[in-house]
């Protein structure tokens, strides 16, 4: 068969190959809802470029101050509009997703304030941001103080411990959409929405702000649409669509909003400085993309965790799980399977697939890390990437793809990968 020559070309064994297709015979109906989530998604990112009558002249390039850019005003109202909000500062100028929470978190909060996370630890760049972690400029050195309110053993939200923890000093919740790298589940939108509530039955001033990071289209709504005053990302994992090379974004009440602008840039100046160095095809273009692109990674995780699955191994989430999040984790329980399944990612990439990743001890990690990635926007983890710990209980974790054809050829080429450095061995006749 000619597909399977070419796969052959590109090095995975016919039985690897066969053994996908069979695994994919069942996802059908699950990759057809994940379609019509991004054909709902689609419709929105669409129907928010045109509310905002995008044209050429919005592609146009600015430098120095950026005052009267048009462009990157209109691109903010596509995003407010997209994400149902009154506001929203999407810039190259916020470098990061984690720049982009510290810009809303340092906006919102004055000294004497408390923030509070009442679904557990945040992400790990965020402790030292908040200064969980001493760090130079935390909000902690701000005299802002933080408290936590743990899960419950059986990962729900401790009600009880949040109504306790919130206060006269309470201004700011923050929530955290993706696991990142915990075993929690990814909370779904409708969850948030709950929390959300609780919190502000108790306190309705409180500003609740979501870190909305690899969740962004996942679902037909967002934290936005069930009362999040912010929601925050980075424009290098889904909203970018693979094509922003840099970013973040806020979305949220124009008094939220207006508050990050002058922490972005300066008092005074706000939202009217910041020139746009010729990015707006791409971020216009990337957003339009997203829907789709977000659907690509969907299917791969979803690949992934019935293939592995199959195979024996622990994966979070399981194979017929909803999905919350692009996030796929797999558990082989040895480095070896760690570095195997790391190698095939790297193997399959457009970029960079000729170098070999191995793991070395990263800056901020307790041990060795190895990561795959072949990206053409560097960093980006909406492109397929993979990065594992080497430690117990030696999970990877997944993400992304462009096109659900590459992320297709990565998970193939991780489990022939494994198969050469035996530690799989597939039994045709179990599914020839
Ligand atoms: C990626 C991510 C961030 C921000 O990370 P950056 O690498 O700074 O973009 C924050 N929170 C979560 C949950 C994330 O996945």
């Amino acid at each position: 068969m000619e597909l399977e020559t070419m796969y052959r070309k590109l090095g995975i064994d016919k039985t690897v190959y066969r053994f996908g297709e069979h695994v994919l015979e069942k996802l059908q109906e699950r990759f057809r809802e994940i379609d019509r989530v991004a054909e709902y998604n689609q419709m929105k990112v669409i129907g928010a470029m045109q509310e905002n009558r995008v044209n050429a002249t919005h592609f146009a390039a600015t430098t120095g101050y950026g005052y009267d850019d048009a462009g990157r005003d209109n691109l903010e109202k596509v995003y407010a509009s997209c994400f149902h909000t009154e506001a929203a500062l999407v810039r190259p100028q916020i470098t990061c997703g984690t720049h982009a929470l510290a810009v809303a978190l340092a906006a919102n909060l004055r000294p004497g304030d408390e923030l509070l996370s009442p679904a557990g630890k945040p992400y790990d760049t965020l402790e030292e941001v908040i200064g969980i972690r001493d760090s130079v400029g935390s909000l902690k050195e701000y005299g802002i103080s933080y408290r936590q309110v743990d899960l419950l053993p059986d990962n729900s939200f401790d009600y009880e411990g949040i109504r306790q923890a919130i206060h006269e000093k309470t201004k700011l919740v923050t929530i955290q959409r993706s696991k990142g790298y915990q075993t929690r589940p990814t909370y779904s939108v409708r969850q948030i929405g709950e929390l959300i509530a609780f919190v502000k039955s108790i306190k309705p001033a409180v500003i609740c702000m979501v870190d909305n990071c690899y969740g962004e289209f996942v679902e037909t709504i967002e934290p936005s649409d069930v009362g999040a005053d912010m929601i925050v990302g980075s424009l290098i994992k889904n909203p970018g669509g693979g094509l922003a090379p840099i970013g973040g974004y806020i979305c949220g009440t124009k008094a939220c909003v207006e508050q990050c602008a002058y922490r972005l840039s300066a008092p005074g100046l706000g939202q009217e400085v910041g020139a746009n160095l010729g990015l707006m095809p791409a971020f216009y273009q990337g957003l339009f993309l997203a829907p789709t692109v977000v659907a690509s990674a969907l299917k791969g995780a979803v690949f992934a965790a019935n293939l592995y699955e199959q195979l024996g191994f622990s994966v979070i989430p399981n194979g017929s799980e909803s999905r919350h999040d692009i996030i796929q984790a797999i558990t082989f329980g040895t480095p070896e399977g760690v570095i195997a399944f790391c190698k095939g990612i790297q193997a399959a990439a457009p970029v960079d697939s000729y170098v070999v990743p191995e793991p070395w001890p990263m800056p901020g990690y307790d041990s060795d890390v190895i990561m795959a990635a072949g990206a053409f926007v560097q960093g980006s983890s909406i492109e397929l990437s993979a990065d594992g710990p080497i430690r117990p209980p030696y999970a990877v974790y997944f993400q992304g793809g462009l096109t659900w054809q590459h992320a297709k050829l990565g998970i193939l080429m991780s489990l022939q990968k494994l198969c050469e450095a035996g530690i799989v061995q597939l039994d045709e006749t179990q599914f020839a």
